[in-house]
């Protein structure tokens, strides 16, 4: 089938499903999950699993899930081949690159640890009509759309058509040229992700690129509250979300601007990180994908959720994507036991601490050492310093060292974790 129209036939069966099953989750995901079982037959990692209970199948993280790749994917492709086809069209550009007619994606972690996914030309396709579905929306007018992707995203197929129009940015590039770009383009819909926005955002602020969409997108990264604001305030309008990574695409924005997990084609498990029930790693299983299965695959990502979004969607909501649990600080008390500071906390802390912080960044370098980046005078570092200290010997943590960082911690190109944490400590 030609790529297109397997969309359209998609795009179709997302409607008719919404119509058959009425929003019953439930019996959506039931139904999905029995086809899915008749799928992965083939996958010499699931074949001796298939009679039993969902609840069996094995919780795997991503170091897990890499060291079974050759006897999870169901089309035989080994991590060496993948990885070598991978890395070769990252060095020369090919955003393609395929192995048997699979796409093969490349992720380089965060800890450096590269991750390699595969998805089939239906996958793609489900993929994009999920998208068009949910993110961009139908319209009989032609729309044009900015994609910033990192290069190595290749999972993403550029679908051009009567109705849209889009355009793949390439993050590596230099912003001026990008924006040059983006200026002659003139997109009716941006995608991008938070800190490639900001970039945009300040070209606007300073009258240097004047365009006008009308709808934004952001992707890729935890989008953080502050950063929202300002986005919404420079671009007049409400800023939707896409929580997306090489695991699938997750979650959208309701009418509210509300994320909300996919759960018509997820089944979304939540393993809770405090007795509160505030914070969970979400165990996703994809119902969707066959290639690579993602089954009971545990994410890093900290969510937060969210119970009371007014709109329609049975799914779970999520308040906040806080970061992952490489952004979570670890630091000794005074009783000598490892306290987990969550992002969240530190955010608030440098946020609230003077209102006019926009731009910053905490790494937490060494066991008791903190580098801090605050854009803007001495005052602004010195308060967001204080409120740090404060936040710490609340939490019964004394003796931390903080120094003052020149640049804000973000290579271009890569995510922007505005807090991290550098230092592995073993516990
Ligand atoms: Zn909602």
């Amino acid at each position: 089938m030609i790529f297109k129209i397997r969309i359209l036939y998609y795009l179709i069966e997302i409607k008719l499903i919404k119509l058959l099953f009425n929003n019953n989750l439930n019996k959506l995901q039931t139904w999905r999950w029995k086809v899915l079982l008749k799928k992965i037959s083939s996958s010499p990692f699931y074949s001796p699993l298939i009679k039993h209970q969902f609840k069996n199948f094995p919780i795997l993280d991503k170091k897990e899930f890499l060291k079974n790749f050759d006897l999870i994917n169901t089309k035989n492709i080994s991590f060496d081949k993948a990885s070598e086809i991978a890395l070769k069209a990252e060095k020369t550009r090919d955003f393609k690159p395929s192995v048997n007619n699979i796409t093969v994606g490349l992720s380089t972690g965060t800890s450096g640890n590269k991750a390699v996914f595969l998805a089939s030309e239906k996958e793609r396709a489900y993929w994009t009509a999920t998208i068009i579905d949910r993110v961009i929306g139908w319209s009989f007018r032609k729309r044009k759309v900015a994609f910033f992707l990192r290069a190595n995203s290749n999972l993403y197929e550029s679908v051009n058509s009567k109705l849209i129009d889009f355009n793949f940015f390439d993050l590596l590039v230099s912003s001026e040229q990008n924006l040059k770009k983006l200026q002659l383009l003139n997109p009716n819909v941006l995608v991008a992700q938070p800190s490639m926005l900001l970039e945009i955002a300040d070209a606007i602020k300073n009258n240097t690129l004047k365009i006008k969409p009308d709808k934004i997108i952001s992707v890729a990264e935890a989008l953080y509250v502050d950063d929202k604001r300002y986005l919404e305030k420079i671009f007049n309008q409400k800023i939707h979300q896409v929580y997306q990574c090489n695991e699938g695409f997750l979650a959208h924005t309701c009418k509210y601007g509300n994320l909300h997990f996919n759960e018509d084609f997820l089944i979304i498990e939540k393993q809770y990180l405090d007795k509160e029930k505030k914070r969970f790693f979400p165990i996703i299983t994809d119902l969707k994908r066959t290639t690579q299965p993602i089954i009971r695959y545990k994410l890093d990502d900290i969510i937060h959720e969210k119970f009371d979004c007014l709109c329609s969607l049975k799914s779970t909501a999520i308040e906040m994507v806080e970061g992952r649990n490489d952004d979570v600080l670890k630091l000794i008390n005074n009783k000598g036991d490892i306290v987990l500071v969550f992002p969240d906390f530190v955010r608030r802390a440098v946020i609230f601490s003077d209102k006019n912080i926009f731009n910053y960044s905490v790494t937490q370098k060494e066991k008791n050492l903190i580098d801090l980046f605050i854009e803007g005078e001495d005052l602004q570092y010195e308060n967001a310093k204080k409120s740090i200290i404060e936040l710490l010997r609340n939490l019964e943590i004394e003796g931390v060292k903080i120094t003052r960082s020149k640049n804000l911690d973000h290579v271009k190109g890569t995510k922007l974790r505005r807090i991290k944490n550098e230092y592995k400590i073993s516990n």
